[in-house]
């Protein structure tokens, strides 16, 4: 017998969910529970899957399943599909095993005709109401099976609402509706050739592949890619009967949250709308009201509501997001998924419920997501600034973020990709604007609630936004937002508090974020049970200081060049670059010196009692000096201006011989790393002399100073070996000139693949290693890290000809095989060598994983990744310790 695909929903259960999806499994689950569930069944992803082998065909013998599963829901109901006197109507819903709300689609009222809707107004005794559904599910076939635009049917309702002297639906009538309706099959009729589908079976024939075609639409592709949800999961359809939420002010719809979603709060928090049905709520078109009010409203309803939440989320020990419908005084319960989070309210959460003893600490840190943590760690509005507030909306996912105005989703993902920074203003947000939130920095809308669609994926995405702030009139023909007198224009900048609600005109100053405590105690669990040590990557003392706050258990990275760079300093950095003897850059040097000893005093006493990695200069020397181009357009300039002074052009065209006599082809395999200190070792000289001055005065302050020296792209021992006896000789004469004894060790950078294969030669001569992955992988790969992501790696991804951005991403494969051979050659010489890695990866929760695995000692990334690595650290050990 083949594969079943169809299960009704007291045959399943929530262990199911790859097969049933997240919505079926758990609507299995509540059945078994005992909850409101109307009855229903769910298609699997099997066979959602199989539709696409079959070149979009449905499986064999699928339809007779799905006759038999809706012959035992006609039992269940007492209604029958079709039945002019007691018609079933059923709900046909998408459900992928990963909750994508809104990027699928959904019909409701199916099973009307134009038959079936009179039995309807009679067994209700509400025409009006049996109208209202028939259209509502015209209006949804039409637009999701049909493909007829949704602003066609708006445009039909609009003419009669006009001709009727009314501005909302309830005040149109059951003969209004009925007029609706009818212009509404001449549209399908005009749009199609053929009339609207009478025939219920068929209707739910094409809804089912509908649905199952909605998979690949293109909004529903991006949050996958976004999400990195893969693509060959498929998804399940969920059968199931109406239940309506529009039958009159006893009736209403609503969606809850067992907690609020954007701070933790142990509250309800949700919104209900009365006399509704679900879309009305989800699709943001009419701004509903807070729950809190269906107490005052409904408050048997609101009670019974509190006692399942309460039961539900003790069930799945996680927080929920329950959509429920009220009929005629009766509460069903529509759906329950864990509830989507922004990473305040993650955390907060999972903390929580460690206390509440619902889950234990393991739990609660497996549950958030640390690459969710960056939101956390986002800027918010600096609370001293002057601002000026101009509106205040729902504050539906926080974090700040100011932009230049844009009105619709291809704009701003067109100003986005030009380098500027939008913030997305629409009326209403709805999927099709995923791309536009995508590329906006926020999100802000005039209509809709805090569980509108865009509002829960700008929170899934970290973006702040503010939704139903009713005081914009958005004129998007003019491109322009009114705010009273207030006239903003699209390219105008604005700034919107998603924590507060507040809209404020113009750039607002940011600041940098703090932890909660709630984030304080998590991270304490993490360090408990994590292996790896997290440093931080920092060249100046107020990041040292940050990564310390954040953490970090020294500094894994501290890249000389970033200190060469300061405006002031460009101008010796030239003179020795572009010294012609000995002597005269031993004078530049000798003045850059007293400069970076301060730097290291700096960081040397913000990193007390913690190790603290320098690398000596890395990059290619041209990289100091003034750019080609601009300094032929200034000679050209001066010999062109007749009483030019002729020594200035002189000098810039010396200037120009020097750059042009120091122009690399591949700068990045080029005079760089070590090669500038066997080249000029008067260099690192200096730097190795700035370190250890300032050792010795910090020391003499009594900061415990652990400094280690680390010699950039290694390829060949004896390229250490040399830079080993230069930092020794150096440290030497220091040490008898301050009469202050230092204990320091040197290392190496592994960023060549030479250097991984020839490790155990290497580590001869390294007291540590720390794998460079940044290089390591531009030269494994043989892809320039400076230009390969802007011609040829974003498509390579798309094609998924590679996994994953590889500069991103540690490639475990290749790069990674490097790595570990690394590792094991290198403590076959040493047992005890130290090893870390100081690339971008090191703040990666993949690579952590992977770092983890190959039993490194540290990972070393930017401050503001700290708290996410020592997450992630902790996450690589507990799913090591449970496989
Ligand atoms: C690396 O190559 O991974 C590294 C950390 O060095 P940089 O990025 O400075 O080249
Ligand atoms: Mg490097």
């Amino acid at each position: 017998m083949s594969e079943k695909r169809v299960y009704l929903f007291h045959e399943g259960n929530a262990q199911m969910r790859s097969l049933l999806g997240g919505k079926g499994a758990n609507l299995a689950e509540m059945t078994r529970a005992g909850l409101p569930v109307p009855p229903g069944f769910t298609i699997t992803t099997a066979a959602c899957n199989d539709y696409y082998a079959r070149g979009k065909q449905l499986s064999e013998g699928l339809l007779d399943e799905i006759r038999e599963a809706l012959a035992e829901l006609e039992t269940q109901t007492g209604k029958k599909l079709g039945d002019p006197f007691n018609p079933l109507l059923v709900s046909v819903r998408s459900g992928a095993v990963y909750s994508m709300p809104g990027m699928m689609d959904t019909i409701l009222n199916l099973g009307l005709n134009d038959e079936t809707v009179e039995g309807l107004a009679q067994l209700t005794g509400n025409p009006r109401f049996a109208y209202d559904c028939y259209r509502r599910f015209i209006q949804m076939f039409g637009d999701v099976v049909l493909g007829i635009d949704h602003y066609r049917f708006e445009r039909i309702i609009e003419n009669v609402k006009e001709s009727r002297g009314v501005k909302h639906d309830p005040e149109l009538s059951a003969d209004d509706w009925k007029q609706v309706i009818a212009s509404f099959q001449k549209l399908v009729q005009e749009q199609t050739g053929a009339a609207f589908p009478q025939d219920p079976h068929e209707q739910l024939r094409r809804a089912v592949i509908a649905v199952f075609d909605s998979w690949n639409n293109q909004r529903a592709v991006i949050y996958r890619k976004l999400h990195k949800i893969p693509d060959d999961l498929g998804t399940a359809v969920n059968v199931q009967m109406m239940v309506f939420g529009n039958m009159g002010d006893d009736s209403g719809t609503g969606v809850a949250f067992t907690r609020n979603p954007s701070t933790g709060e142990k509250t309800l928090y949700g919104e209900f709308l009365i006399n509704a049905q679900g879309e009305d709520v989800v699709a943001g078109i009419r701004t509903p009201q807070p729950i809190a009010q269906l107490a005052e409203q409904m408050p048997e309803i609101y009670k019974q509501f509190q006692e399942i939440s309460q039961r539900l989320e003790h069930h799945y020990r996680d927080m929920q997001d329950i959509e429920f419908t009220v009929e005629r005084g009766k509460l069903f319960i529509l759906q329950t998924r864990a509830g989507k989070r922004t990473a305040h309210a993650a955390v907060k959460i999972a903390v929580d419920m460690v206390q509440e003893g619902i889950i234990d600490k393991q739990t609660a840190l497996l549950r958030v997501d640390p690459d969710q943590l960056n939101q956390i760690l986002h800027r918010r509005v600096d609370p001293d600034a002057q601002l000026e507030v101009v509106a205040k909306g729902l504050p539906a996912s926080p974090g700040a973020a100011s932009g230049q105005v844009v009105f619709d989703a291809d704009t701003a993902e067109k100003w986005a990709n030009e380098g500027h920074r939008v913030i997305l203003v629409r009326p209403e947000t709805t999927p099709e604007d995923i791309h536009g939130i995508i590329a906006a920095e926020g999100v802000l809308t005039s209509r809709g609630g805090m569980t509108s669609h865009a509002a829960v994926v700008a929170r899934g995405m970290g973006k702040p936004c503010i939704c139903g702030c009713e005081e914009l009139k958005i004129d998007l023909q003019q491109k322009e937002l009114h705010i009273g007198d207030t006239v903003i224009r699209q390219g105008d900048r604005l700034s919107i508090d998603g924590g507060t609600g507040k809209v404020l005109l113009g750039e607002v100053p940011l600041i940098d974020p703090e932890l909660s405590g709630e984030f304080q105690t998590l991270l304490t669990w993490a360090d408990e049970v994590r292996k790896l040590k997290v440093r931080a990557n920092a060249d100046n003392p107020h990041d040292a200081a940050k990564a310390r706050e954040f953490g970090a258990e020294g500094i894994g990275l501290c890249r000389t060049e970033h200190m060469f760079m300061e405006a002031d300093r460009v101008p010796i950095v030239q003179e020795m670059i572009l010294a012609e003897t000995l002597e005269e850059r031993q004078a530049a040097l000798d003045k850059l010196l007293p400069m970076q000893r301060e730097d290291f005093v700096g960081i040397f006493r913000a990193m007390d009692g913690l190790p603290v990695t320098i690398r000596l200069l890395d990059p290619p020397l041209h990289e100091f000096l003034p750019d080609v181009e601009e300094l032929l357009v200034e000679i050209t300039r001066l010999r062109m201006t007749p009483d030019a002074d002729k020594r200035e052009l002189l000098k810039k065209e010396n200037l120009l011989r020097k750059v042009r006599a120091l122009h690399e082809f591949n700068p990045m395999l080029g005079h760089r790393g070590c090669r500038l200190g066997i080249i000029h070792p008067e260099i690192y000289a200096m730097q190795v002399r700035a370190i250890f001055e300032a050792v010795s005065l910090v020391k003499k302050e009594g900061v415990d100073v652990q400094p280690e020296i680390m010699i950039p792209l290694v390829g060949h021992v004896n390229e250490l070996h040399e830079m080993r006896k230069l930092v020794e000789e150096v440290a030497e004469q220091v040490q008898q000139e301050t009469g202050v004894s230092i204990s320091y060790t040197i290392g190496t950078m592994i960023e060549v693949p030479r250097a991984a294969l020839t490790a155990d030669q290497i580590a001869e001569e390294a007291d540590f290693f720390s794998f460079g992955t940044n290089d390591l992988t531009q030269t494994t790969f043989g892809y320039s890290r400076d230009d390969a992501e802007g011609k040829f790696l974003h498509q390579y991804v798309d094609q998924k000809i590679l996994p994953d951005n590889p500069f991103i991403t540690l490639d475990t494969e290749g790069v990674g095989k490097l790595v570990s051979m690394g590792v094991q050659l290198g403590r076959q010489t040493k047992p005890d060598l130290k090893t870390g890695i100081c690339g971008e990866h090191g703040g990666e929760k993949r690579s952590i994983q992977f770092c983890h695995d190959t039993g490194l000692n540290y990972v070393s990334c930017s401050p503001f990744r700290v708290p996410l690595a020592r997450l992630a650290a902790a996450q690589a050990a507990l799913s090591a310790e449970r496989s």
